[in-house]
């Protein structure tokens, strides 16, 4: 029979698994127990919603582990739903069925594909749930029969690896699957004897006392009898107690991360988890993990969020989006509560009251959990800011910031004085007591927004800045409005003031009338490019900067122009130019102005474009004519 092939991504995954991805080989076992154990629950789920639950008893439900010593073979079956033909082939046959995998070096080259383990390859393959392909690890064959629930057919898959696949029509009495490991023969560690490493040990894998073991270690709270003969006796292999419903006391930080990690396919330890119970109008159990990284789609629309959903241990839902609002969306987990019915459509849990009340509580806990993180355990919470805090962001910021309130106290904003992200409410507590505003700045990066001409004076004066470097930043600001009674101010604004005492405000006034002449003269000019030339309250060193009038700042301008659909001469912000007053510069504009003949004019006209278009390449924004200004500055320097 010709074997059929993997899909190139599968192939290239399995060649770097087989080559240990996994230090571990022995998590394959608990890989298929927990497959066999999900083909369980979804064949228990359809028959209780699909004849009712009468007369099927739960009882009957195993998974069954055989070993042969003579014949090297490891056979874990399960009497769950079982596969069809179709069902084999995409889901043994094909790894990523969520999505396509998207390698970072092309994987069309052959050669490179033998040589894998590079971290970013393992990063990748740590994001897929690759379970059923562990089986490779420790065998040189796999063979799949399987009996679908309704169908009278059955097959056998088989595979030696990476060659491919074939598929046939087998016989198999039972509904359910059957998979047999054929175990590789032990490897003799290179260069030392004939000693064999832990990982290179394949005949333990035929031992009974390791299948307990690794039972024992890995899925003892998997709800069915894992059940292996030992002396002529059938035991039963593992407690059954799922691991939500076992005492937080009895529970160590490894159980919780192994069932993370196995459960999730992360292969980080989450950074946070929480396990509670609650008994009362609605009782339930619930653990929630904080996963420490964003998933490789976390910011696409392929990521499915959700908590799964279990009622009374069983599972009825995978992914229940309804449970947790989109900012959480980062939480995994499982939700247990014998309140919800098991005969419940998705369209009917989103109004279901109880699922309602356990999902405001569990929000609630979330939200402190991650406060209680921020104070307590500032590095790990940066860690979780950083892969997720654009979402809590974004949160604030949707549905016309309905959730701003909830949110506020979660997101962070690099600070200029702390040199790391800090609270409003930190920045707030350190405001001196003359200080008005909340101030901020925009830019690409926090380097560059500190070299920002208009952030020199506010820093002089000992004021902490927010330096805002994703797009998101302003607009959450804007929605925002104030923290505290405290408003936020640009230092770009155009409305943008200094706390001045009565004098130094007149002697503003005197001077901006002094010069009227000469900033309408530069405003004519520019030819509409701004909508106003005046003397600036923020500058201290540099010549000049730009300014943003109204409600659409030139950080806003850029991102709104960034965007797909976004047009060439699309939103505008109101630019007005300032200029220092102090720099030597005036003083030539002046002397020029003043001459009053042609030449003069001529050159407060070209040296205001040159300003301008220097006040836009510091705000790191592009500038109509380069090659007239690259001109301009040449004609300078003759
Ligand atoms: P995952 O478990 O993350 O989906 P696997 O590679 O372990 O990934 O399994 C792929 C799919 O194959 C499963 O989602 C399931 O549909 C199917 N499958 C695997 N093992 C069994 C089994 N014992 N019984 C029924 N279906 C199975």
């Amino acid at each position: 029979m010709a074997k059929k092939q993997f899909k190139a991504e599968s192939k290239r995954l399995l060649d770097l698994m087989i080559n240990s991805i996994y230090t571990h080989k022995e998590i394959f076992l608990r890989e298929l127990i927990s497959n066999g154990s999900d083909a369980i629950d979804k064949l228990y789920y359809k028959m209780l919603t699909e004849e009712g639950s009468s007369g099927i008893n739960r009882d009957n439900f195993e998974i069954e582990i055989k070993t042969n010593k003579t014949d090297r073979i490891l056979k874990v079956s399960d009497n769950g739903i079982g596969m069809t033909k179709e069902e084999m082939e995409s889901n043994l046959g094909v790894i990523a069925r969520s999505g396509s995998l998207d390698f970072r070096e092309d994987a069309k080259d052959e050669e490179e594909d033998k040589k894998p383990k590079d971290q970013s390859d393992i990063d990748i393959i740590g994001q897929f749930g690759v379970g059923f392909y562990s089986a490779f690890m420790v065998s040189d064959q796999v063979t799949v029969i399987s009996r679908a629930y309704g169908s009278d057919k059955a097959y056998k898959w088989e595979s030696e690896g990476t060659a491919g696949y074939t598929i046939e029509e087998y016989d198999k009495k039972d509904v359910g699957t059957e998979i047999t490991l054929h175990i590789k023969k032990n490897e003799k560690t290179k260069g030392s004897g004939n000693e064999t490493s832990d990982a290179e040990d394949y005949d333990s894998y035929l031992e009974a006392y390791k299948i307990k073991q690794l039972v024992g270690r890995y899925s003892d709270y998997i709800r069915y009898p894992v059940k292996m003969k030992e002396g002529g006796e059938i035991k039963i292999l593992n407690s059954m107690v799922p691991i939500w419903k076992q005492q937080k006391s009895k529970l160590k930080k490894e159980d919780y991360n192994d069932f993370y990690k196995q459960k999730f396919h992360d292969y980080v330890d989450p950074l946070k988890v929480i396990h509670s119970s609650v008994e009362g109008v609605t009782s339930y159990s619930a653990l929630l993990f904080l996963p420490a990284h964003a998933p490789y789609n976390y910011y696409t629309k392929d990521y499915e969020k959700g908590l799964q959903l279990y009622s009374s241990g069983v599972m009825i839902m995978d992914k229940c989006a309804d449970l947790l609002p989109d900012y959480f969306n980062f939480i995994k987990g499982v939700v247990d509560s014998q309140d919800l019915s098991l005969n419940i459509s998705r369209e009917m849990l989103q109004h279901d009251r109880q699922l309602k009340a356990i999902g405001g509580r569990l929000e609630k806990k979330i939200k402190n959990e991650l406060i209680a993180m921020q104070k307590y355990d500032r590095e790990n919470y940066e860690k979780f800011f950083k892969a997720f805090g654009l979402q809590l962001k974004y949160g604030i910021y949707e549905n016309f910031g309905m959730n701003k309130e909830a949110l506020q106290d979660l997101v962070m904003f690099w600070s200029s004085t702390e040199k790391k992200p800090v609270t409003f409410a930190e920045y707030v507590a350190r405001m001196p007591e003359e200080q008005k505003y909340i101030y901020y700045a925009s830019g690409e990066s926090a380097d560059k927004i500190d070299r920002m001409p208009q952030t020199e004076l506010l820093k002089d004066k000992g004021y902490e800045i927010f330096y805002l470097t994703e797009d998101v930043d302003e607009f959450v600001i804007q929605i925002m409005q104030s923290y505290e009674g405290k408003e936020f101010k640009s230092v770009s604004a155009e409305d943008f003031e200094l706390e001045q005492t009565e004098e130094e405000k007149k002697a503003a006034e005197e001077k901006e009338k002094e010069n009227k002449e000469l900033l309408g003269f530069m405003k004519e000019s520019l030819e509409g490019k701004v909508s106003e030339v005046k003397l600036s309250q923020r500058l201290k060193s540099h010549p000049v900067c730009i300014t943003a009038k109204g409600g659409l700042s030139l950080e806003m301008e850029k991102v709104l122009n960034q965007m797909p659909m976004a047009d060439g001469n699309g939103m505008k912000a109101e630019r007005v130019l300032e200029i220092n007053s102090d720099h030597k510069i005036m003083k030539a504009l002046s002397k020029a102005f003043e001459a009053g003949d042609e030449k003069g004019k001529e050159k407060v006209r070209e040296y205001t474009k040159l300003l301008y278009d220097q006040a836009l390449l510091m705000e790191g924004m592009s500038i109509e004519d380069p090659f007239a200004f690259a001109n301009s500055v040449c004609e300078l320097m003759k």
